[in-house]
């Protein structure tokens, strides 16, 4: 060792002695870079990690636009707006169709339940004078006891939905076999009131109580589930001014608007769309049927 030593001047012994043992500064210089070193390396790769999923989430199909740069909504946008103890279930269905256009035109789907009643003349005359079509949900013992206001629903070019015989917001709980013979039933009634019969175009759960086996008993026999992306909740008898201002604040390019034409006192909704539809008409709206 003594002759290694030897080997080097005594400027080069020091400095290969500070080497060796450096002074602390550089000890605690090194031990500075390294962890430096790792956690720049850590923050490099969490970050790579990381973009993936922020590019997933700005991309997610949650945040779609309509036609018009309206944030589409979704069934689980659908307002939950809860009154006490007349909430209705959330719409929980996949397969429910709620909205009315693929086009690039605004349009929206107006839809009347719990018809045909003794109100169903007068939404009829005020879709005439606005030349609005709409899609009535009927329930079948109602149709069947008034042949000639679904005759008249028909002739002037609107859609029929069923909404089962009897609003009987329990179907869906049933195996598949019975909700096809209930489905079945409603579906018939509604079909052949009129004459010629017509397709019954479409399936609405009463209270929008949904299943999976009775959206798949809807399909097969002919109907597509049809729910709504704008509830008026015009059947709660909000006022007048509370149903229009629903609209008004809801509506959306291929919005699916829940009304009622029956089901107990509608002057408000008979008040309401005389003002609301006229109105969507001024927006630019077109009338059509959910697709
Ligand atoms: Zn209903």
């Amino acid at each position: 060792m003594g002759r290694v030593v030897h080997m080097f001047t005594s400027r080069q012994r020091v400095i290969l002695r500070q080497i060796v043992s450096p002074p602390y500064v550089y000890r605690w210089a090194g031990l500075l870079t390294t962890i430096g070193l790792v956690v720049g390396v850590t923050v490099v790769v969490l970050s790579d990690v990381g973009a993936p999923a922020v590019v997933a989430a700005g991309t997610s199909p949650a945040v779609s636009s309509g036609p018009a740069g309206v944030p589409a909504r979704t069934a689980e946008d659908a307002p939950a707006r809860g009154i006490p103890g007349q909430a209705r279930p959330a719409i929980t269905s996949s397969r429910l169709s709620v909205t009315s256009t693929t086009t690039d035109r605004p349009t929206v789907a107006l839809t009347f339940d719990d018809g045909p009643s003794s109100y169903t003349p007068e939404v009829l005359d005020i879709l005439a004078e606005n030349q609005a079509r709409a899609t009535f949900c009927m329930i079948g013992e109602q149709a069947v006891a008034e042949p000639a206001m679904v005759q008249r629903v028909v002739a002037a070019g609107h859609r029929l939905c069923d909404h089962t015989f009897t609003h009987d917001a329990t179907v869906g709980a049933n195996d598949p076999s019975l909700i096809s013979t209930q489905l079945g039933r409603s579906h018939r009634s509604l079909a052949t009131v009129v004459n010629p019969p017509v397709d019954v175009d479409y399936f609405r759960a009463p209270e929008g109580k949904w299943s999976l086996q009775l959206d798949q008993v809807a399909a097969q026999t002919g109907m597509r589930p049809l729910g709504w992306s704008v509830d008026t909740l015009d059947w709660t008898q909000p006022g007048v001014a509370a149903i229009v201002a629903s609209v008004q604040r809801s509506v959306h390019p291929g919005a699916v608007i829940l009304f009622h034409d029956g089901g107990g006192p509608r002057e408000q909704t008979v008040a309401a769309i005389r003002e609301i539809i006229p109105w969507l008409h001024d927006q630019g709206y077109e009338f059509t049927f959910p697709t």
